[in-house]
């Protein structure tokens, strides 16, 4: 068989789970077997042993997402090591990490609550040179943290805790706080795309009427916000005004819609 045959009999398979085969078979090629699209192009003689492709391949059928069998995904052109630990990085959540893009300095203090995989924090630590605090609640998720602190090499300080809670941390108060905090539903979660479940349910469940943590993040973080500062959320689909509600405090300075044209992050400020 040859990469291209090979390339269009994995794309037939995956099109039972995916609406883009072309791409994820061509993801899992280049993964597996060093394949880059030309190579696929080329029809190249394949020798190699195709077991894990394999068994990659029942895995996506199983509704696996991709980027939990690659184990990384990039996102604002960094790389992020995945497990099902971890929330996967959604593009419009890059909308989260550019929204204050032009007024994070090196001088500024950030918190990034809810950090998961860590994408926020370091995607904006590097893009900024700020000081950033990315707060992670569990085991798991904290462990990919460290890990993409490591592989990114940068200077994001890692926090181990839940933000449902006060924090009694001897910490410096904040200039930005951003957060993709988990904000879907209970009820909704199953529901939710077969992918979706694979991921973990923590990083998902943002309570019965899924404002939960928007409502922690008030309480508890508010007071480490210096006055002047900023907050911005990302958020799902109608829940712009029941947000602005819950950090009525705070003046509302705009809402950013993702590609979708769906209302994604607000931006607050304090003062
Ligand atoms: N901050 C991470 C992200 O945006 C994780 C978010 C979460 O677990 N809800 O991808």
């Amino acid at each position: 068989m040859n990469s291209l045959q090979l390339y269009r009999q994995l794309t037939k398979r995956l099109e039972e789970v995916s609406d883009c085969a072309q791409f994820e078979s061509k993801c899992l090629l280049e993964h597996f077997l060093s394949l880059s699209l030309s190579d696929i192009y080329s029809e190249k003689e394949i020798n190699d042993d195709l077991s894990e492709l394999y068994i990659a391949t029942e895995k996506r059928l199983n509704n696996i997402p991709l980027q939990y069998i690659v184990g990384k995904w990039e996102f604002m052109d960094c790389e992020f090591l995945l497990n099902k630990n971890v929330l996967i990085p959604r593009p419009e959540t890059e909308l989260l990490c550019e929204c204050l893009a032009d007024k994070i300095t090196p001088e500024s203090v950030v918190y990034d609550l809810c950090s998961g995989t860590g994408c926020v924090a370091i995607s904006v630590q590097k893009l900024s040179g700020a000081k950033v605090y990315a707060f992670e609640k569990y085991d798991g998720a904290y462990e990919m943290l460290l890990k993409n602190i490591t592989l990114n090499s940068c200077a994001v300080i890692p926090v181990k805790f839940d933000i449902c809670k006060k924090p009694d941390l001897d910490i410096e108060k904040s200039d930005f706080i951003l957060s993709n905090p988990p904000y879907i539903r209970s009820e909704d979660i199953a529901s939710l795309q077969k992918e979706v479940l694979n991921e973990p349910l923590t990083a998902l469940d943002g309570g019965n009427d899924g404002y939960l943590f928007y409502r922690a993040i008030n309480q508890n973080f508010m007071p480490l916000l210096k006055n002047g500062g900023y907050l911005a959320v990302e958020i799902s689909e109608n829940q712009e005004t029941e947000v602005i509600n819950i950090f009525s405090s705070l003046n509302h300075i705009k809402t950013i819609k993702d590609y979708n044209g769906i209302k994604r992050v607000v931006v607050f400020r304090k003062g």
